[in-house]
């Protein structure tokens, strides 16, 4: 009797194209294992990303706009769905694998700092380097499971490292993941803009509202359908006219939105957190969460203190300085 899984393995023959990656297929796990008697190798991956501490964090990292006053606001978590969401869409109509790309999707924002871009860029400050997708990839490897790391397919692992644009490619499914990365957040981040009164609708350029539409709805499902439509012949992409409504969108947000200066003035201030909580574990090693030692002794307190920083919540980063650096106001009865 052949199991559940390899009946799907099976299946997969016929589902997934000749571009899309068979999980009977895949390179295996950095420390082999045996087979789930279930799910295939990619479901797993899917579970187990899903199950970790860090996928949990997410809720409390901001996406763009920090500390968000409202509850409508996107997180690092519900950009992450998002970008499942698009990206197994895609990957389903262009016959792919979306158990990869589901587990490449939920994995791929895993090593995000608190406070967003702000936070990303106040570590490579501090740092000298320092790249979420790296981070990401470290979680997975190293970090989570107290050390012992998630041990994932090395198609997850390196659809996580190279979903920023410039890697170099391994599977389609992390094309798409990368692709639809970009979908969700352009999307996402201009309707919480308007919802915050920094974007007023008839500041979107014209060449978007034409060619990509006036809603979140029908710009997102525009992207998608125009992707699936051009990406028939193994390499993701737009059409020229969608190309070039999409690099009108990002230039316009970044204008309008990640440059914006109010962003800009609240990105001193994230620094200003983040950096004295850095000093002062780089000097107080000890203090460190117990799994971070080990970390600090093998490759250094450096390191150790990034992994621990940029694992932060933008809520337990600031109750972090508050304690650290906040005397104690004492209650009066
Ligand atoms: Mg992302």
């Amino acid at each position: 009797m052949p199991t559940y899984r390899e009946l799907r393995q099976e299946q997969e023959k016929h589902i997934i194209g000749p571009y899309g990656t068979l999980s009977s297929a895949s390179r295996g796990r950095p420390v082999p294992e045996p087979e789930d008697a279930v799910r295939t190798c990619f479901q797993r991956d899917v579970d187990r990303v899903t199950h970790s501490k860090a996928f949990r964090r997410l809720r409390h990292k901001t996406q763009v706009f920090l500390q968000p006053e409202g509850d409508h606001y996107r997180t690092r978590l519900t950009h992450t769905l998002e970008v499942a969401r698009i990206a197994r869409t895609i990957a389903r109509a262009l016959a792919l694998n979306e158990d990869l790309t589901e587990a490449i999707s939920l994995g791929h924002d895993l090593g995000h700092t608190p406070f967003g871009h702000a936070g990303e860029r106040a570590l490579r400050d501090i740092t000298g380097s320092f790249h979420h997708y790296e981070q990401s990839l470290r979680v997975v490897d190293k970090l989570e499971k107290d050390g012992k790391g998630l041990n994932l397919c090395q198609e997850t692992r390196m659809g996580i490292l190279n979903h920023t644009t410039g890697q170099p490619r391994d599977t389609l499914e992390a094309d798409v993941v990368r692709l639809s990365d970009h979908i969700a957040y352009l999307n996402h981040d201009l309707d919480d803009a308007q919802r915050a009164g920094i974007v007023l609708p008839e500041d979107v350029p014209e060449i978007i509202r034409v060619r990509v539409g006036t809603r979140n709805s029908q710009r997102i499902n525009a992207m998608v359908t125009d992707a699936i439509e051009n990406s028939a012949a193994g390499a993701v992409a737009f059409s020229p006219a969608m190309a070039e409504a999409y690099a009108a969108f990002e230039e316009f947000m970044y204008a309008a939105v990640y440059r914006n200066p109010t962003a800009k003035g609240e990105e001193s201030k994230v620094k200003g957190i983040l950096a004295p909580i850095m000093d002062y574990y780089t000097g107080h090693v000890e203090k460190l969460p117990p799994e971070f030692l080990a970390i600090a002794e093998a490759e250094g307190p450096t390191v150790a203190v990034t992994d621990y920083v940029s694992g932060m919540t933008d809520s337990y980063a600031i109750s972090t300085f508050e304690n650290l650096f906040i005397p104690a106001s004492w209650s009066v009865k």
